[in-house]
């Protein structure tokens, strides 16, 4: 059975492409950290309205420019694996691949560029500065303080669907969209293919709910379901697919949808056929710390 090839591919930043949490990283400046994050959490699993403790956060931290800035290195030393990797093999099968975020634009925009993302195809919050703040007479002045946030689509929970959509109005070709978060899933209904990231971390909301999750600490098992196995093998000259056909043998990619499922293996099983099941059983799993499934389904 043939899997179809999603061309545009839309990527969460925060927990998704790197293992941090913008807003902690500012935090962590403050001694703000415990409050934060537990506003961060709440927000992550639906608790919270993101527009509700979106100004709360930044009013409580208030960063300077400089303090904002500093995330973009915090992001890349944190970049989870095979992000970079994962975003050039698109490219290369021909996908479009973005970048939507709740996170700050400055440090968003820098971190997508380094990973490989056009900055046109990026959308994140921006910020303006109190200009009479920290050394206003200077013509660089990092110390300026944050006044306020772009209030957008993007600092509400349900608001990445809408620039999802503005993305695609024009474009034909599927679209998948991968995130941690409860506004990811949320912007599911804008895509044909919505799959939920656990490798940073696991929300439970989101793992009950998304069609599709992948567990591992690597973006690998995202190249299959994003071009197809076929495709893959076609394409592969950097071992990712080999890679990835492993981590999802190993548990690493489970479905909420059976028919997906049934679907998605089927079309792996047809190009990658499995090793001698026997020999596998009595060999043991050989490396189970890369993959962190819950009850995973193994095949
Ligand atoms: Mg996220």
């Amino acid at each position: 059975m043939r899997w179809p090839h999603y061309e545009h591919v839309f990527f969460d930043c925060d927990s998704t492409l790197t293992a941090v949490e913008g807003i902690d990283v500012l935090a962590a400046s403050t001694g703000k950290q415990a409050e934060i994050e537990r506003l961060t959490n709440l927000a992550m699993d639906g608790q919270l309205d993101l527009e509700d403790i979106y100004a709360r956060r930044l009013q409580a931290i208030n960063p300077t420019r400089a303090q904002i800035r500093e995330i973009r290195r915090v992001y890349k030393r944190n970049t989870v694996d095979d992000a970079a990797e994962v975003i050039a093999a698109l490219h290369a099968m021909g996908h479009k691949v973005y970048i939507i975020s709740g996170g700050l634009a400055e440090p968003v925009e820098e971190f997508g560029v380094y990973l490989g993302v056009p900055r046109q195809r990026i959308r994140a919050v921006g910020v303006q500065y109190n200009k009479l703040s920290g050394n206003w007479w200077q013509n660089r002045n990092p110390g300026e303080r944050y006044l306020t946030y772009d209030a957008g689509a993007l600092t509400v929970s349900d608001g990445k669907a809408r620039i999802v959509r503005e993305f695609l109005r024009t474009q034909s070709g599927r679209s998948l969209l991968i995130g941690d978060g409860m506004s990811d899933l949320l912007a599911g209904t804008a895509v044909d293919l919505f799959i939920g990231y656990g490798g940073v971390v696991t929300r439970q909301p989101v793992l009950a709910q998304a069609p599709a999750f992948i567990h591992s600490r690597s973006l690998a098992p995202l190249l299959p379901l994003a071009a197809g196995p076929a495709a893959l093998k076609r394409f592969d000259n950097q071992n990712l697919a080999p890679k990835a056909v492993n981590l999802i043998r190993k548990g690493a990619l489970t479905f909420q949808n059976e028919q997906l499922e049934q679907k998605f293996r089927k079309a792996c099983e047809t190009i990658y056929p499995r090793p001698d099941r026997g020999a596998a059983r009595h060999s043991g799993s050989p490396n189970q710390a890369d993959v962190r499934p819950p009850d995973a389904r193994m095949y």
